[in-house]
């Protein structure tokens, strides 16, 4: 602010004379109560503006006057003029008049550069109203001049009020506009000279110098961003600029920072119009800009969390649907299975009960293999479905995947065929699992023929295991899948991928997108239903034209290896029995016979059914048959086990199988406990399943009595009648039963040496009455018939342990194998 603005505001009238006397200078309080204007007194001295008094013949107040300004001309020092009566102009309603007044006059030296009297400041108080006061006072009596006195001295205090509530309404004005939270500052002059600026403004600019400096040389780095420009323009038009937000980058503490600010140049206007200079005053608003995009940043944050949330229920929702169609599908492919089991067990067993009857009949016994053969098919067809109904019988055991994938191999590489390169990725430190090694190698050979036939017979097939850890979110969001640790076995192609619809029903039984012959549609649902029923959980991820990955979560167990495993690491144990080996193909035939005769064997060699056949009936003291599934010849592998075991009782069995899809129908036929050993196999395999069997047979032959009193619990009569029947033509004592009710009464009248029960009954479990059976006689055989592939005992059932398991459909051969491994010796 410039000096005549202070000057100019003051209520007390001020003026300044020369040493000449005369006038430089006089506020408005001054013209006011001069009634002057201000180029009538500039330049011209005192005594010729204000002149001689008429009614005053000396001049004595012009003296005095005179005489205190040359005191403090000559003294250098403030002189004091009590009183002089002096005549001035004087504003009235009625125009202008030269009125008598009485003025109190104070003259305060100002001094030049070098210490002389420049100036006269002289600072006038109007004080007419109380001369007369203490005139009227002085003329006055008694009590009226006391009254008079007091008035005096009232309005006196009076006068002294306003003047310290004016200073003290200066000051707090001062420290408004120092403490204002806002900043301001004016700028005065063309140049924009920072004239007065408050704390918030010099916090604004780093607390840099800027008092009495134009802003082009306080804040370069403003004047650079056109802001020079804008102060111009707002001072030539006289129209006031605001802004919002606008970004100005300040040098603050060695460092440039963009602050976003809302302000407004006002320009300030003077009486005649012009403009005299600039107030500025303004927020910084950088926070609140900052704290408003981090908002919208937020914002857009919580969309994509709801979006994705959505995403995540939809997709579980739909994974529940589909865990609930699949779980709807399997118990109606369980049931049809059951029933479809039933029915083949009729037909199986009375075909067995016809061939001895038509065994001259070449054209009779041809028509019977057939029909055998349709019953083989028939049950692998049942088989794939109880494993996807999760209701095959599983044989779990202590798995290494890292192992079992590196024995698996060769056997893939056949059936992809030489075309496909196959990569095995397995991590290092595996967890193990606890899971039916066979259906486990099934798994792995369903799903890489698959892998062969999306690729078209070329591509890659990758077999990755590794451990991971599924969260709760994971299971929340897959149904099937449950908390914790699995290893992860997947076998990725780069074949031609598949869509979402044949993802959604890839493992529905019979879905199948290959042509008629090509495709059962029962491959992923046996890989569904086996995983399931080992805890697992299975998922696919796949693209059209972008391969395909099948991911296989099996849970972790803290199971040790099993025995045999462990026997096995131990090294292979060996024997002295004799074994026929069948076996057309002549180097397979001799490895197989070199590893045997190592493990300290007997080995007779056959290479044709016939021959097998003539050594068997020829009287040797064979132990074991260690036959291939395929023979070539016009009897199949299981027909000359059959025969071999029915003419030899203690003759133990042992097929093995390169895999082919026979091995799968042969091991449906068989049951679960099926001797088969797969190829390819190890010494140690080899060795520990041979030695297996041997023992197994051994076990049942000492337990074994040519006949024995079986107990037959079965509800559906067909199956009924035709075990009963079975079991009388093997020599035994049959009684039967149809509900649970009716085995117990016949429980408690009589002693059995084998419980043949149904594990589906409608009384009661079968697996409950073998139980109560076995707690009421120690020395009770049980066999477990299961056409529905119930499990009809869990893994740890120990009192359950010594029970056979029967699968149907059996063969009467199988029937009677049962019964003896089931027979206890009574001693
Ligand atoms: P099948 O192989 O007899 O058709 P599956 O149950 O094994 O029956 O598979 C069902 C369907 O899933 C297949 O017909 C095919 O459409 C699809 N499928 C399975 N595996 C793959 C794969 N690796 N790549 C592309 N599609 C596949
Ligand atoms: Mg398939």
């Amino acid at each position: 602010m410039q000096l005549h603005s202070i000057f100019d505001a003051s209520p007390n009238a001020y003026m300044v004379l020369d040493r000449e006397l005369r006038f430089v200078a006089a506020n408005e309080a001054y013209l006011r109560v001069t009634a002057s204007r201000l180029e009538d007194l500039i330049g011209r001295v005192i005594f010729e503006v204000f002149p001689h008094d008429p009614e005053d013949p000396d001049n004595d107040n012009a003296r005095l006057l005179r005489a205190s300004l040359e005191r403090t001309l000559r003294s250098k020092r403030r002189d004091h003029l009590a009183l002089i009566r002096y005549r001035v102009p004087r504003e009235t309603p009625n125009g202008v008049v030269v009125a008598e007044r009485f003025w109190s006059a104070t003259h305060t030296p100002i001094l030049d550069e070098r210490g002389e009297v420049a100036y006269v400041l002289q600072h006038t108080s109007d004080v007419t109203e109380l001369e007369r006061l203490r005139a009227a006072a002085r003329d006055a009596t008694g009590e009226r001049q006391h009254q008079l006195e007091a008035d005096v001295l009232a309005r006196a205090s009076a006068v002294q009020d306003t003047n310290s509530a004016l200073e003290a309404e200066r000051r707090r004005m001062q420290q408004l506009f120092r403490q204002a939270p806002g900043f301001m500052c004016v700028l005065g002059g063309p140049d924009h000279v920072f004239e007065l600026a408050n704390q918030a403004y010099l916090e604004l600019v780093g607390a840099r110098d800027v008092i009495g400096r134009p802003v082009r040389e306080a804040l370069p780095e403003v004047a650079e961003q056109g802001f020079i420009e804008l102060l111009d323009r707002v001072r030539k038009s006289g129209e006031p600029f605001v802004g919002r937000a606008i970004p100005v980058a300040l040098e603050r503490g060695g460092h440039v920072e963009t602050r976003y600010l809302d302000f407004v140049y006002q320009p300030v206007i003077e009486a005649d119009g012009t403009t005299s200079g600039l107030f500025v005053q303004g927020h910084d608003v950088t926070e609140e800009r900052r704290a408003r995009d981090e908002v919208a940043r937020y914002r857009d944050h919580l969309e994509d969390l709801v979006a994705e949330r959505t995403r995540a229920l939809e997709q579980s929702e739909s994974a529940l649907r589909h865990a609930q169609k699949m779980e709807a599908v399997g118990s109606l492919t369980g049931g049809v299975a059951h029933d479809f089991n039933n029915l083949l067990q009729v037909i199986a067993g009375n075909l067995a009960l016809i061939a001895p009857d038509v065994a001259g009949d070449p054209q009779a016994t041809r028509r019977l293999r057939e029909a055998t053969s349709a019953v083989e098919r028939g049950a692998k067809l049942s088989s794939q479905l109880l494993a996807f109904a999760r209701r095959q019988e599983l044989d779990p055991e202590v798995v290494e995947l890292d192992r079992l994938t590196r024995d698996v191999e060769p056997l893939l590489r056949r059936a992809v065929g030489e075309q496909i390169e196959i990569a095995r990725d397995v991590e290092p430190g595996l967890w193990r699992t606890f899971v039916d090694r066979n259906q486990l190698d099934n798994v792995l050979l369903n799903l890489a023929i698959n892998a062969r036939d999306a690729m078209n017979g070329a591509g890659r097939l990758v077999i990755a295991a590794r451990n991971v850890t599924l969260d709760a979110e994971r299971a929340a969001r897959h149904p099937e899948a449950t908390a914790g640790d699995h290893v992860l076995l997947s076998v990725s192609d780069t074949g031609c991928g598949m869509t979402r619809e044949v993802i959604e029903r890839a493992f529905e039984p019979f879905f199948t997108t290959k042509g008629e012959g090509r495709g059962t549609g029962l491959g992923l649902s046996m890989v569904y239903g086996f995983v399931r029923q080992t805890g697992g959980h299975v998922a696919i991820t796949s693209e059209p034209g972008r391969g395909t990955t099948i991911e296989v979560y099996l849970p972790r167990t803290h199971r040790v290896a099993d025995a045999d495993t462990e026997a096995t690491a131990a090294g292979a144990r060996g024997g002295s029995e004799t074994i026929l080996v069948l076996e057309d193909d002549v180097a397979v035939r001799a490895t197989v016979v070199d590893l045997l005769r190592d493990l300290g064997y007997r080995v007779i060699e056959a290479d044709s059914g016939a021959s097998a056949m003539a050594i068997l009936e020829s009287g040797a003291a064979i132990d074991l048959l260690f036959v291939d599934v395929v023979v070539p010849g016009a009897l199949r592998s299981h027909e000359i086990a059959a025969r071999a075991e029915a003419a030899r009782p203690e003759l133990a069995v042992l097929f093995t199988s390169g895999y082919s899809e026979d091995a799968v129908a042969h091991e449906a036929l068989l049951g679960r406990r099926a001797r088969l050993l797969r190829k390819p196999y190890s010494r140690d395999e080899l060795a520990r399943r041979v030695r297996e069997v041997l023992d197994a047979r051994a076990r049942s032959c000492d337990a074994a009595v040519s006949s024995m009193r079986v107990l037959i619990v079965e509800d559906d009569d067909d199956s009924r009648e035709l075990a009963g029947e079975m079991l009388s033509a093997l020599g035994h004592d049959v009684q039967i039963a149809a509900s649970g009710a009716q085995a117990r009464e016949a429980l408690q009248r009589a002693r059995f040496d084998v419980l043949f029960t149904d594990v589906g009954l409608p009384d009661v479990s079968g697996v409950e009455l073998a139980r109560g059976a076995m707690r009421d006689d120690a020395h009770m055989g049980v066999v477990l018939a299961s056409g529905y592939g119930e499990s009809a005992r869990s893994a740890d059932d120990t009192e359950l342990a010594r029970a056979v398991v029967l699968e149907k459909p059996y063969l009467p051969a199988q029937l009677e194998s049962a019964l003896r491994a089931a027979a206890r010796p009574r001693s």
